[in-house]
């Protein structure tokens, strides 16, 4: 009986891969919101794919960072407004593109 081959290390490291490559796409959407809007959305939208392929979930700041239904980028003052409500500890996330309303608790 021949002896079992050794596993091919870079399956083991494809998440962390994964992790790295959302970290660049995410910050690159940041960067070029303004100039290239068509970009940035192509950019979270790659993450947003990457995430669900490699099962690798995204940070909380990772998720504030963009919209949910638009996959805009949210640059505040820009094209979203963020407001707590102190009262029943939320923030309020208006985007400005597609008029959607997110709700997180702090
Ligand atoms: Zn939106």
């Amino acid at each position: 009986m021949a002896a079992k081959k050794p596993l091919n290390p870079l399956l083991f490291s494809k998440p962390q891969i994964a992790k790295e490559r959302i970290e660049i796409l995410l910050s690159q959407a940041q960067k070029y919101a303004k100039e290239k809007p068509i970009f940035a959305k192509r950019c979270i939208s790659l993450a947003r794919k990457i995430s669900k392929r490699y099962r690798v979930r995204l940070t909380k700041l990772q998720k504030l960072s963009f919209c949910k239904e638009c996959e805009t980028p949210m640059l505040p003052g820009y094209n979203v407004s963020i407001h707590l409500l102190s009262k029943k500890r939320l923030l309020v996330h208006e985007c400005k593109n597609c008029k959607s309303v997110h709700h997180y608790r702090y």
